[in-house]
């Protein structure tokens, strides 16, 4: 009888670990299941490159920007800059762009099938295309002002999430892909990451947002106070620098004038907690996504800071990073009134697994209160109406708020030029970052790429 009972257990307990065996796999199965088929040994993947079998990607408007032809070529836009300008979107025949459409969703565009995997009759094929929420045209303009330097440009309607423009440079053309080796790979150095998504930058001025929005939190009379500038601002021995002297200004002025000195002022008055806090919330070392795709984080810690360089952190230097897309959606909580609407850029893209929950998914982000998002939108509001439409600065005839930024990145090297805000028209709800890496100054620089792409969403 004992002996009975003993097996009766151990049969349990093999039974038990077969069952959680099962459950495991098809958990697996489940989720990863795509992945597994995506591996390059799939000889059923390799064969074609992947994308014989795969849909169209078109644009907002139905261009077309990737297809497979009759012979099974994978073939992209039919104007070679419009090509360049998206290749970080769309992708190439490689699955060097990670972040492309073409490697992120290639099931959807293989009509992979948990059901059929790769078989799945013909008869039952619909030709799945991809359409996505951005125009070529935009995404062009931008890249065409963009020129021969490193950077990025992302607008996204801050109601909808759709982004509209997204282009990365350097770039090549996905029909000509480059042999990268040890001769040239300095010459394309980066290539592969999308900047809108995958890189930071340092930010300089456009940081100052963040540092303003602390400051209506949590110092009360900040709009009561005078900050004086002659140029340079001494902290423990070390000086803060303005290109000019801005003499007496209020809090107001200063963010118009973007006053170093008084910024470093503010920075230490608000305090390294504060600051962190208010940097957190407003998306700094914190995973935002785009669609199901995480962006790299944007950087901020001034746990081992000394003043200075608390300063220098409140005026967008030190080891502050900043990521395009996220600056995007910061600009785009301003406008709304605290709460960043979660990019995308596939139209109805909505998957089984991500209904489930078990796929991550872009979400909502609260960042700021209702007071201070308004207070901080009357500030770009002003620098825009009063100190930038003053030199000339125009998008697409829209009113909007905004905020430069000319970032140092080293001795002998141009500023990164930074353009963030965001377009106050109900037709034309846009948020956007632009950042030009050396491009010098961000008025220049990154405002051209922006207002590029803006008259090509506006007319
Ligand atoms: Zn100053």
């Amino acid at each position: 009888m004992k002996r009975i009972m003993q097996r009766s257990f151990l049969i349990l307990i093999v039974s038990l670990v077969f069952f959680g065996g099962i459950c495991f796999l098809a958990f697996r199965l489940l989720t990863q299941n795509s992945m597994w088929v995506q591996q390059p040994y799939n000889g059923h993947m390799s064969s074609s490159n992947g994308l014989a079998q795969a849909g169209d990607i078109v644009d907002r408007d139905g261009a077309v920007l990737a297809h497979t032809d009759a012979s099974k070529n994978r073939v992209y836009h039919e104007d070679l800059t419009t090509r360049e300008a998206l290749l970080h979107v769309v992708g190439d025949n490689s699955l060097n762009i990670s972040t492309a459409v073409q490697s992120s969703y290639r099931n959807e565009l293989t009509n992979y099938s948990f059901i059929w995997g790769l078989g799945m009759p013909n008869s039952l094929k619909s030709g799945k295309s991809l359409a996505l929420t951005v125009d070529a045209g935009a995404c062009r303009a931008a890249y065409e002002a963009l020129g021969s330097h490193k950077g990025a440009c992302v607008i996204y309607n801050y109601k909808t999430g759709e982004v509209l423009c997204s282009t990365s440079t350097l770039s090549y053309d996905p029909e000509n892909p480059p042999e990268i080796n040890e001769d040239n790979e300095e010459q394309y150095d980066g290539v592969y990451l999308d900047n809108t998504i995958s890189s930071t930058f340092t930010p300089g001025s456009i940081f100052k947002i963040v540092t303003a929005a602390a400051a209506i939190k949590y110092i009360p009379d900040i709009y009561e106070q005078s900050f004086y500038c002659e140029g340079e601002y001494e902290i423990e021995g070390s000086k803060i620098t303005c290109e000019e002297y801005h003499g007496y200004q209020n809090f107001d002025e200063a963010f118009s004038h973007s006053c170093n000195c008084a910024f470093a002022q503010i920075a230490l008055q608000v305090g390294r907690e504060n600051l962190t806090k208010t940097a957190e919330e407003l998306g700094f070392n914190k995973e935002l996504f785009m669609d199901d795709i995480a962006l790299v984080k944007s950087h901020y810690d001034v746990s081992q800071a000394g003043d200075n360089e608390l300063a220098w952190s409140g005026i967008g230097q030190y080891t502050d990073l900043s990521n395009p897309m996220h600056m995007a959606m910061l600009c785009g909580s301003i406008a709304t009134g605290g709460t960043a609407k979660a990019p995308y850029l596939i139209q109805d893209h909505d998957s089984f697994l991500a209904q489930l929950g078990i796929e991550k998914k872009a979400a909502d982000v609260q960042m700021l209160d209702a007071n201070t998002s308004e207070q901080v939108k009357v500030l770009m509001r002003n620098a825009a109406n009063y100190y930038y439409n003053a030199r000339g600065l125009d998008l697409a005839g829209l009113n909007f708020c905004a905020k430069t930024g000319t970032a140092e990145i080293g001795e002998d090297k141009e500023p990164n030029a930074w353009f963030v805000g965001f377009t106050e028209d109900d037709a034309h709800p846009y948020a956007f970052a632009a950042v030009v890496a050396e491009g010098g100054y961000g008025i220049s620089a990154a405002a051209s790429v922006v207002s590029a792409a803006m008259y090509e969403l506006v007319y």
